[in-house]
This record gives structure tokens, C-alpha cells and sequence, in this order.
């Protein structure tokens, strides 16, 4: 019988891969786990968690004028970059830490450094190497820049964590959630900024409400928009105290904006390229290692899970199948997780989240059996704190039972509502469970329950 180093080799101490090694070690499985960054990976290090912290930041700047409207007179303050961006480091940091101390308790061999592929049971770090009866490839996606003039000025997102002043004048190329969101919390903390975008409204693929509250909002809120661009013609250009970006418009005028710092949030592709995935024969397929529900590769003793697969991108899926893997092959459990009816939120401002099918896809699919239920109010708070801040909620049900198909909501708190709501769609609930439920008052989220 063949030995091995370790029963499970993971690469990357991202979401996925520390979940999936810790759960595959209570097993009792002798795990090892690669990482040639900070462990934590994306999310932890240079995504959701210090994007999140910005956008607190970012909601401060409107306080003194809505305290205003309840008597308080706050006088405006300034931002102190340098103190937000470290003090958002030392968190990070702080958690790079304890996800450290997670893997000890664990019983779960940290190995410092990028792993690479020498056959399909062996893996190099360094000059060391190791083997594994099974491996796991959990190492996550990079931002993707598109390949045109200027774009090496550009920063991707892990960048706008480590800005060494804060710009003043911001431009965001890219109408995705990243760049939706960076556009907020950059106005927010006081910038000038445009978001150039290809399409005719940002946020692709999210409901069409969504899509346009979202944007009327961050107009409301004084972002800029350049719609319709011919994203082939777009080039950036350096100059000694700024940048200029140069594209033509959805009516074809050419354009030009100086701005100090440009954001390329145009997508985001599998980190493959460092792991001669060659070296054990694993599939690829579309720049993503193809992998079946269970997410085994071509090879049966080598898994893959998170961004790597290019599934659904976010964090808790990332999460979920890597604990799904480790207790199907060390826990004896079989389990799957469903990639449909995923809750997400883009912490925008204003905020927007979504759980199940938009009206579009929901028509697509169940044609005129779709109802949808629909409502937009100022919510409570803004009518002393002024505004023209609104909330929209929606509620899309199909045939006679009205079965619940998707929620979407734009506005304060909505990310919290939705995933709270989120159990109405993966429970199969109908509007009747919905009117058949207390309201609680006064609360928006009550509207989910009173819709007419
Ligand atoms: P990662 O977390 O990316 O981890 C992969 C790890 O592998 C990294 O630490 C990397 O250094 C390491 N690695 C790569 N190659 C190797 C190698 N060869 N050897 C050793 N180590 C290697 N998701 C949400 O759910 N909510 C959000 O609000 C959200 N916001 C985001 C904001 C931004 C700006 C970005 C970029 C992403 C955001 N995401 C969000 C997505 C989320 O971060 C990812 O879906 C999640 O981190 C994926 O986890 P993962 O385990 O697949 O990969």
C-alpha cells in the first residue's frame, strides 16, 4: 500500500480551503493546507471584510446633516485616510491571526508559500515536497484587467485597501458589484467620482428594479456615470499628477476625465496560472477547473472548491462546499449543496439584495403565471433625517398558490432583511406565509409581510 505525507493536501487558506481543513480534520484526516499569502484569502484580507469596514466608514459623512433633522447639530467632519486604512490593516490582520490559531487548534499543518502541481499525488512548495492521498484546490480568483492602452495605471480592488493618499477625484471602469460598491464608499468618503460602464445601467444580471434604483440612488448621491461606452475604445494615459481617461460615449462623442486614481473592476478570472495543473492531468474548462456536484475533478482523488470553479463567487458557497466535501469524504456523509437560490447583496448605496429569480428571469420561465408584487416609501427614519432616499421592495410569486420565486430590495438594511427572507424562497414558501405572519411595527422589512 502506497503512503502518503498527509491524507489531504489543501491549497489556499481562503474561505473554502480553512473550512474544508479544518472539517476534514475533526474527522480525524491528517491535513495539511498550502498558502502563499496572508491565510485568511480574499474575503478576509482584501474583500468582503475590509470592504465592509469601508463602507461603515463611508456612511458617516452623512450623519451631521441627517442628525441634523432630529435636533442634533453635529458639525461636518473630515476624513482622516491614513487612520481609516490602517486601522482597517490592523483588523485584518488581527483576523489573519486568529484564523492561524484556528488551524493549531484544528490540528491543521500550515505551509507558508505557493503550491504547485509535480504529479497528480505530489506537491511542491518552494523546495519542499509533499504528498497527499487526496488534494483539494481552494485558491481562489484575481482581478482580471482587460488588455488595453494605459490599463497598467489602473488598480484593481486588493489596491483600493492600501491607498497611499486618498483621491480625490476616483473613477470606477465597470458596472459590477466591486466596482458599484467602491463607487459608494468612495463618494462617501468624499471623492469626485464617475463610473464608466458598458451596459445602459450597472449591476448585469440583477433584477431591473435593482438595477435602476441602485443607479438613481448613486446619481442622487452625486456619482457620475458614463453609460454605454465602447469599452475597445477606452484608454488611460499618465501624467505627472494625475491620469486621463479617454473612451467614446454610448453616442459615440469621444470623452475625457482627469481623475488621480482609476479602478479596473472589470471582472475576475481563477488564480490557475501558478499550479501547473498539467502536471496532474485536471480539466480545465473556461479558464475554471471543471468539477462535478461534488466537486471532484477529472481525477478522482483531487477536489476543487470556490472561486477556482467559478460556481457562484461569494464567500459562504466557497464555505458550504468545501464543508460539504469534507463530510462526504471523511465525515461518511454525502452531501451536495444546491447552487440555486443563493441570497446576495451588493452593499451599494444605497444597498441592494436579492434571493431567488428576478421578474425578468421568473417571466422567462413561468411566462404569465408570474405575479409580482411591488412597493416603494421613504422609509421611516429619512422623514425627519430629509432626503429623497427611498426603498423599493419587491415580491415575484407564481401560479395560483402564489408560490414564492425571488425577493428584491433596495434600500436601508436591505442585505439584513433579505437574508432573514431568504428562508420564505428556500422553503418553497407562498404569499399566504407571508400574510399569514405578524408584521412588525414600524419596521420596512414589514412591507414583505403587508403587500397588496
Ligand atoms: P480565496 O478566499 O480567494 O482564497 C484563496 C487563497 O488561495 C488565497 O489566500 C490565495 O493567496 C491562495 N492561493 C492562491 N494560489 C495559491 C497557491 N498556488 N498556493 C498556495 N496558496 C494559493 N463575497 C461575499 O460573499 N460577500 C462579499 O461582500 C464579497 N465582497 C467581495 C469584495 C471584493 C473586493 C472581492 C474581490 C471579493 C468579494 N467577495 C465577496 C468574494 C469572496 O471574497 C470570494 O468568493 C471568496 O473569498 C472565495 O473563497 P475561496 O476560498 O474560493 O478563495
Amino acid at each position: 500500500m502506497t503512503s502518503f505525507d498527509y491524507d489531504l493536501f489543501v491549497i489556499g487558506a481562503g474561505s473554502g480551503g480553512l473550512a474544508a481543513s479544518k472539517r476534514a480534520a475533526t474527522f480525524g484526516a491528517k491535513v495539511a493546507i498550502a498558502e502563499g499569502d496572508l491565510v485568511g484569502g480574499t474575503c478576509v484580507i482584501r474583500g468582503c471584510v475590509p470592504k465592509k469596514l469601508m463602507v461603515y466608514a463611508s456612511h458617516f459623512s452623512h450623519f451631521p446633516q441627517e442628525a441634523a433633522g432630529y435636533g442634533w447639530e453635529i458639525p461636518a467632519g473630515k476624513l482622516d485616510w491614513s487612520k481609516l486604512r490602517d486601522a482597517i490593516q490592523t483588523e485584518v490582520l488581527r483576523l489573519n491571526k486568529l484564523h492561524i490559531s484556528f488551524l493549531e487548534k484544528s490540528n491543521v499543518e500550515l505551509i507558508s508559500g505557493f503550491a504547485k502541481f509535480v504529479d497528480a499525488h505530489t506537491v511542491a512548495v518552494g523546495d519542499r515536497q509533499f504528498t497527499a492521498e487526496r488534494i483539494l484546490i481552494a485558491v481562489g480568483g484575481e482581478a482580471a484587467k482587460p488588455n488595453l492602452a494605459g490599463m497598467e495605471y489602473a488598480i484593481t480592488s486588493k489596491e483600493m485597501f492600501l491607498l497611499p493618499q486618498f483621491p480625490q477625484r476616483f473613477a470606477v471602469i465597470g458596472g459590477g458589484y466591486i466596482g458599484t460598491e467602491f463607487a459608494g464608499i468612495m463618494r462617501g468618503l468624499g471623492a469626485e467620482v464617475t463610473q464608466i460602464i458598458r451596459d445602459h445601467s450597472i449591476l448585469k444580471g440583477f433584477d431591473n428594479d435593482v438595477r435602476t434604483n441602485v443607479q438613481e440612488g448613486m446619481v442622487s448621491h452625486g456619482i457620475n456615470f458614463h453609460i454605454g461606452v465602447d469599452s475597445e475604445s477606452l484608454t488611460i494615459a499618465k501624467h505627472e499628477n494625475d491620469l486621463t481617461i479617454s473612451f467614446n460615449d454610448g453616442d459615440g462623442n469621444a470623452q475625457q476625465i482627469n481623475v488621480d486614481t482609476v479602478l479596473a473592476a472589470t471582472g475576475r478570472k481563477p488564480n490557475l496560472a501558478p499550479l501547473s495543473l498539467e502536471q496532474a492531468g485536471i480539466e480545465v474548462v473556461n479558464g475554471a477547473i471543471a468539477v462535478k456536484e461534488d466537486s471532484c475533478t477529472n481525477q478522482p482523488h483531487i477536489y476543487a472548491i470556490g472561486d477556482c470553479t467559478n460556481r457562484v463567487n461569494l464567500t459562504p458557497v466557497a464555505i458550504a462546499e468545501g464543508r460539504a466535501f469534507a463530510d462526504t469524504v471523511y465525515g461518511h456523509t454525502p452531501r451536495f449543496i444546491s447552487h440555486t437560490n443563493i441570497p446576495s447583496a451588493v452593499f451599494s448605496q444605497p444597498e441592494a439584495a436579492t434571493v431567488g429569480l428576478s421578474e425578468e428571469k421568473a417571466r422567462d420561465l413561468y411566462g404569465d403565471r408570474v405575479k409580482v408584487y411591488k412597493t416603494k416609501f421613504r422609509p421611516m427614519f429619512y422623514s425627519l433625517a430629509g432626503g429623497e432616499a427611498k426603498t423599493m421592495m419587491k415580491l415575484i410569486v407564481v401560479g395560483e398558490e402564489e408560490r414564492v420565486l425571488g425577493l428584491q430590495m433596495v434600500g436601508k438594511d436591505a442585505a439584513e432583511i433579505i437574508q432573514g427572507m431568504s428562508l420564505v424562497v428556500t422553503m418553497g414558501g407562498c404569499k399566504k406565509d407571508l400574510d399569514n405572519t405578524m408584521a412588525m411595527h414600524p419596521t420596512a422589512a414589514e412591507e414583505f409581510m403587508t403587500m397588496r
